[in-house]
């Protein structure tokens, strides 16, 4: 079936529901997330950032278009109650490539429903988001603290940023709201930097604004990353930037060979002094604001960098773990 609609940033988009032929539970077969089990919710998401890397995937739908796997609470109970299956999942992860809080009413009453299936199993889950997350949803979660995560991306307070880089996306002060409700009701929050774009939200002033906002919210770490480019996205960055931002953006890139990067064959990093000088800034300037900064690994194979979900535990023949062993990802990328 397919609906359209406005989103509640008043962008139009077409809804199409589709059945997902291929199993739910499926593992990562990359970086930090290697071997976790991971569900999306939709196939495209509408909230279009320039730099996503997911909307240059073959088969991702056009633009203004998301596809949403209807029946996924249903098949997720269906697999993970099936008496075939011989192992114990005890967590997943939530949207690797697109996000269960985007607006459409649809999208999110089949994310509540298919998170009430795991949570009802006593199964953790982490999610990253952009969105705003409804309340109905902090009050599931606040019933089982010890089994979410939630990862919020930020990258700077900009409105300005948000607007040319995450069109569609909630807004700063709303995922500022999303981390005060989230702590308020007993969640893990942690909050995702990424893409970090040099010359934008790298400078002393943005990063302080930025850890300034986070630490008056109680946010203690964060995670790290520097815009990487893959041919998909170098043409999106084109197409929807300004040109001058889009100039300088490509700047920094001219000199960078394209190379194997993870599971993308052709991607390109900033060069190593430039991540290394400001990733330096990130980190000297958290120790005022009592934040614990964490570069991730994937994106950055050339640096000493971090393996970010560590601890995470994804398949196991044993019996799941009690509340108390329970070890809880950290920042799976
Ligand atoms: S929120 Fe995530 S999945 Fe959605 S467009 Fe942005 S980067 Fe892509």
């Amino acid at each position: 079936m397919s609906k359209s609609v406005k989103n509640r940033y008043g962008s139009a988009m077409r809804l199409i529901e589709l059945e997902r032929k291929s199993r739910v539970l499926t593992k990562a077969q990359f970086g930090c997330l290697r071997d976790a089990y991971t569900v999306n919710v939709t196939r495209g998401c509408e909230f279009m950032c320039v730099y996503c890397y997911a909307r240059g995937y073959p088969e991702a739908p056009g633009p203004d278009e998301v596809q949403l796997y209807f029946s996924l609470p249903e098949r997720l109970a269906a697999e993970l109650d099936s008496p075939r299956r011989r192992s114990v999942i005890d967590w997943i992860v939530f949207n690797t490539a697109s996000d269960s809080f985007q607006t459409h009413p649809d999208i999110l009453e089949t994310t509540y429903r298919a998170m009430r299936v795991l949570l009802e199993r006593e199964i953790g889950f982490s999610f990253l988001t952009k969105g705003w997350i409804p309340n109905r949803f902090i009050e599931l979660f606040s019933d089982h603290p010890d089994l979410v995560i939630s990862r919020i991306g930020l990258v700077s307070m900009s409105d300005r940023y948000r607007d040319l880089f995450e069109p569609q996306a909630a807004t700063v002060i709303e995922r500022l709201q999303n981390i005060e409700r989230l702590k308020a009701a007993g969640i893990g929050v942690e909050v995702r930097i990424d893409p970090i774009i040099p010359f934008w939200t790298d400078d002393e002033a943005s990063i302080k604004e930025l850890y300034g906002a986070l630490a008056a919210r109680g946010v203690s770490m964060v995670s790290l990353s520097y815009l990487h480019l893959r041919p998909a996205i170098l043409g999106q960055l084109q197409k929807e930037l300004p040109p001058k931002e889009y100039k300088v953006i490509l700047s920094c890139f001219q000199s960078q060979p394209w190379t194997v990067i993870g599971t993308s064959a052709r991607s390109k990093l900033i060069p190593l002094p430039l991540r290394e000088k400001g990733y330096e800034r990130f980190l000297n300037l958290s120790e005022g604001f009592g934040i614990k900064p964490l570069i991730c690994s994937c994106k950055n194979p050339d640096l000493h960098a971090h393996w970010c979900s560590v601890g995470m535990r994804t398949e196991t023949t044993r019996k799941p773990l009690g509340k108390k062993e329970r070890q809880l990802t950290l920042f799976p990328c």
